[in-house]
């Protein structure tokens, strides 16, 4: 069961608030009837119609795409930027959205899919999905900051969950090094802040794998659709 805005937002009809709107204004029917109800839950055998046409069913897709850095994790943008959605272009007819974000500047493994609900599985703390970045750092971070990341470190927003942490390679001479976390939180530019405040900063991050996923041999800008068997492992 779903809420019905959330269910005519990721119809690709309207936005959530958008949605909210016409609901209130009594353009939305369940099976027939006008639901004016905002907290309305709707299940997938339900039909709703919004304006008097009926939302459309998609299949369901699953892909995992090797973002590339240059593109923003979202299906549009205001400020006419590449989305890892116009990768897909005319390839992919359903109306798919990232699951959760990579900053423009970051590479690597993201999912995309049509699913919310999937969506949600995938975003929701409570389920602490992991998901291991490879991060390239300006210094070379000591073991005190290599366990402040690993125990949890402050941030603005809180402390961070206990998070694993190698580096795989240093130079002191030229004065960077390559490190490998993985956490399983998916705050806002996290893995960046968290080398930030140990003062290493990140230069360049890439994400390995997601859950069990890994980019195998995907180029940036490849992508490949899940298969049946790794959707039910995820979910
Ligand atoms: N953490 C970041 O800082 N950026 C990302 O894109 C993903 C995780």
């Amino acid at each position: 069961m779903e809420r019905l805005q959330k269910v005519i937002a990721y119809a690709g009809v309207a936005s959530r608030r958008k949605a909210e709107e016409l609901i209130l204004e009594g353009k939305v029917k369940v099976n027939g009837k006008t639901v004016t109800e905002l907290g309305t839950k709707v299940s997938n055998s339900d039909v709703v119609e919004v304006n008097g046409v009926k939302l459309e069913k998609e299949d369901k897709v699953y892909f995992l795409l090797y973002k590339p850095r240059g593109y923003i994790s979202a299906v549009t943008d205001d400020k006419g930027r590449q989305t890892v959605v116009d990768i897909f272009g005319k390839h992919v007819i359903e109306r798919i959205f990232p699951v959760g974000r990579l900053d423009y500047d970051t590479s690597g493994l993201l999912l995309l899919t049509n699913d919310g609900e999937f969506a949600n599985l995938m975003t929701h703390p409570k389920f602490k999905i992991d998901k291991t970045y490879i991060a390239r750092v300006k210094g070379v971070p000591d073991k005190k900051g290599l366990m402040a990341l690993q125990n949890g470190i402050k941030l603005e927003d809180g402390k961070t969950a206990p998070a694993k942490v190698s580096m795989t390679s240093f130079d002191e001479t030229a004065k960077k090094a390559i490190c490998e976390i993985t956490i399983h939180e998916g705050r806002n530019r996290q893995v960046r802040r968290m080398f930030e405040a140990i003062g290493t900063p990140v230069v360049k991050l890439k994400r390995e794998r997601f859950a069990f996923l890994d980019l195998g041999n995907l180029t940036p800008g490849e992508y490949r659709q899940l298969t049946k068997h790794e959707v039910k492992q995820l979910r």
